[in-house]
């Protein structure tokens, strides 16, 4: 263990004591052996069940220890195959938020003063119906949209996209993997021919080199970064980022490219691969398909050419291509500083072209591997109902239409033939009046979503606007007409999916408070309010729900068909997916599984594509008047997105930063005589903010960095998506900075 990594853990470790009493220590100082004989019987929990994190997509195991009242404290599983007895900050604390003093615990509506009142909820109901319901009869389906989230279980967004979407008939509806996942969804498909993250966890300890592209591991996904630390090949660990990231410092090799330089760089390195024959021939000719278009495309990038727009000299470039061929197990990662650019699905197939053509995939240690941000993105990737019909369908194929139909027992012509509205055009149309009745669900999109004046704008244009939450102080309930308070992790049961696939069950633990309810109840009193419960009656508990997904699945490319439910889940440690049923009858599922080792993969022609385009300029570059280049990102593993729970932590909150800031460089700082800890003014286009300057070598000159945290963030943010898979691109625009002065800060009140 590092100095680092013993100081933190200390600090850590006393904070959770002073909150939580000796029993902690214990827990912490000996996880892998935590034995419940070791502790005082006084503080002897009754019994202990075993539930999947709800915050990262790592998916970790929490072992949860119960009293008759429900939780009383958790530790990290020690057999989990994903955690293997470690847990970060938010996971040790995933209790903690549920208790808040701020929980909603009753449905509240705006009254005529403005003022956000309790209702009960038949009265609740009453008004969803009837404001939701007048405007479809007045404007139709297409007025109306919901927004998801990748944060509630798989079995809770099968039941909103079919009860939204099939049964109150709204039109459209996306979810906010919209801002983290999407690039990787249209890549992979487009690339692989379906939405296949191909890796396990054990890859990260299989690797001989390890290339990490946009991901401070370190800190966004803190037990994959442990991971890799317990890698024992000595593996050489690239980082690709422009920011000099905890990661970057704990990386053997950091390629400091400039911010959205990233396409013709891997182009570069692609042209360098194939230029010096690096590359494994005899997979490409059996594997992939649109090799010679692709070498063409990229021979216009040499690393002379693309030296002066990366900032990586041309040495440095082909020192990285031969790291590659020097690997045998070359795995490459990804995350949000890929997904979230103007190009992104290009930037993410250029990785993707990387692992093919040197024939890294499919193998231990391989891959070209995008990395999940929410607990359940990739639940919400197979079975929102947003972009895709389930189980990876589409709404605009008449036959795939016909089976969904057929397997949930719903009238076919009550699908829609097409997706709908991405999440960029639902706020563009509810600006316009085209989509008038919102309902959004454990999200902040006040907070989260690009731009903050676009989307104020578009909250001010709705009718009706509806949150479902576990709290009214959210940026987006203080928005709301109608605020449905709902239970959170821990207070209702159902499954994730993380990012290696591996379906993991989430259990109550404890009740919700008041008269919160789970999200699948609250959704399936809607659908009797609707009139149309009948359509749904089959689903009387989320694992009936799982027994539809199931069966959504099969056949598919991610059939998990063989897994018999959740007490097997729960026994087995999770299950990747696929699992199909053949296999299940051959041997039952594998503990780890990687996809690809036969080399086909599921397109038309069992062939991986090659796909390369023009890279395009930046939408927003920067000049005389706005300088510097604002990058977006994680602040520390304490902070989870926009802080709604992990804010709610005494711990947490003292292991980072309360208030916002902004990263300059000392150069800068220097020359603009701005000192560590000086009220500064950051103004973009679109506003100013006023944020606490941080002098750090962590950003190079001419670019600033504001955690994703903090509201101030996205005032500044330009409103721009990938054409492919509209993500928004939170990486990238031109802002300035100086001193702040008193009538900044005035404004700012
Ligand atoms: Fe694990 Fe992520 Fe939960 Fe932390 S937040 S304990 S890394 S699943």
């Amino acid at each position: 263990m590092s100095d680092s990594s013993a100081t933190w853990l200390q600090t850590l470790e006393s904070l959770l004591v002073q909150r939580n009493g000796p029993l902690t220590r214990e827990l912490l100082r000996e996880p892998g052996r935590f034995g419940l004989g070791q502790v005082p019987a006084s503080r002897l929990p009754t019994r202990t069940t075993r539930s999947v994190c709800g915050y990262c997509s790592t998916g970790c195991s929490l072992d949860v220890h119960l009293q008759d009242e429900g939780a009383v404290g958790l530790s990290p599983s020690t057999d989990y195959p994903v955690n293997l007895g470690m847990a970060c900050p938010k996971g040790w604390e995933a209790l903690t938020p549920l208790e808040a003093h701020d929980r909603v615990t009753t449905p509240l509506l705006r009254n005529d003063t403005g003022e956000l009142v309790p209702i009960s909820w038949p009265e609740a109901i009453e008004v969803f119906v009837e404001r939701m319901g007048g405007i479809r009869e007045r404007h139709g389906g297409d007025a109306l949209a919901f927004l998801s989230t990748g944060q509630i279980p798989t079995e809770e967004m099968l039941s909103l996209g079919a009860i939204a979407r099939f049964g109150i008939g709204m039109h459209h509806g996306d979810g906010n993997t919209r801002q983290c996942m999407a690039t990787a969804v249209s890549a992979y498909k487009e690339s692989f021919g379906f939405d296949a993250p191909p890796y396990s966890y054990a890859d990260f300890e299989a690797s001989d080199v390890l290339v990490l592209v946009g991901s401070n591991l370190c800190i966004a996904h803190p037990i994959l970064w442990e991971r890799i630390c317990r890698n024992p090949h000595d593996p050489r660990i690239v980082v690709v980022d422009p920011r000099r990231t905890e990661t970057a410092v704990a990386a053997t090799d950091h390629f400091a490219i400039r911010p959205r330089s990233d396409l013709p760089f891997f182009y570069a390195l692609a042209n360098e691969l194939i230029t010096r024959d690096w590359i494994d021939r005899d997979f490409i000719e059996a594997h992939t398909e649109g090799f010679e278009a692709f070498a063409a495309h990229v021979a216009g990038f040499t690393a002379e050419s693309v030296a002066e727009t990366s900032g990586i000299a041309a040495e440095e470039l082909r020192r990285l291509a031969e790291l590659i061929h020097r690997g045998e197990r070359v795995s490459f990662w990804w995350t949000m500083g890929v997904n979230q650019g103007h190009e992104a699905t290009r930037v993410a197939q250029s990785l993707i072209a990387l692992s093919l053509i040197t024939g890294q995939i499919g193998r231990p240690g391989t891959g070209a591997n995008s990395i999940t941000g929410q607990c359940n993105a990739m639940g919400s990737r197979l079975f929102s109902g947003t972009s895709s019909l389930f189980g990876g369908r589409s709404f605009s194929d008449p036959n795939e239409r016909q089976e969904v139909a057929e397997i949930l027992n719903v009238p076919v012509e009550r699908i829609q033939t097409q997706a709908g509205l991405a999440y960029d055009q639902i706020l563009d149309a509810a600006e316009t009046g085209r989509v008038r009745g919102l309902w959004v669900i454990a999200t902040n999109t006040a907070h989260s979503w690009i731009e903050r004046s676009r989307m104020d704008r578009a909250f001010d244009a709705l009718e009706f606007l509806v949150v479902q939450d576990l709290y009214a102080t959210t940026e987006t309930a203080q928005r709301a007409d109608l605020v449905l308070p709902a239970a959170g992790w821990g207070e209702k049961e159902g499954s994730f999916i993380n990012s290696e696939r591996r379906i993991g069950v989430t259990k109550k633990v404890r009740r919700a408070p008041g008269q919160a309810l789970a999200d699948f109840h609250i959704f399936r009193l809607l659908a009797e309010a609707f009139g149309v419960g009948a359509m749904f009656d089959r689903w009387k508990t989320p694992e009936d729900v799982f027994a539809s997904m199931k069966a959504l699945s099969r056949g598919r490319f991610c059939d998990f068909s063989g897994i018999e439910g959740y007490a097997q889940l729960d026994a087995t440690g999770g299950i990747q997916w696929p699992c199909t049923e053949a296999e299940a009858a051959h041997g039952g599922p594998e503990r780890e599984r990687r996809l690809f080792e036969d080399g086909v993969f599921p397109t038309p022609s069992g062939r991986a594509r090659l796909v390369f385009d023009t890279p395009r300029d930046v939408p927003e570059s920067t000049d005389a008047r706005y300088p510097f280049v604002l990058l977006t990102g994680r602040g520390s593993s304490s902070q989870w997105h926009t802080q709604t729970r992990t804010a709610k932590s005494a711990v947490l909150r003292k292991l980072s930063r309360t208030e916002p800031y902004v990263e300059l460089s000392p150069d800068d700082a220097a020359r603009l005589e701005i000192g560590a800890g000086d009220r500064v003014r950051l103004e973009s286009r679109r506003g100013f903010v006023v944020l606490r300057a941080m002098v750090t070598t962590a950003v190079a000159p001419g670019q600033v960095f504001v955690p994703m945290h903090y509201v101030e963030a996205n005032r500044l943010t330009l409103h721009v998506v990938d054409p492919h898979s509209r993500q928004p691109a939170y990486k990238h625009c031109a802002v300035r900075i100086s001193q702040a002065q008193p009538r900044d800060e005035a404004a700012q009140m």
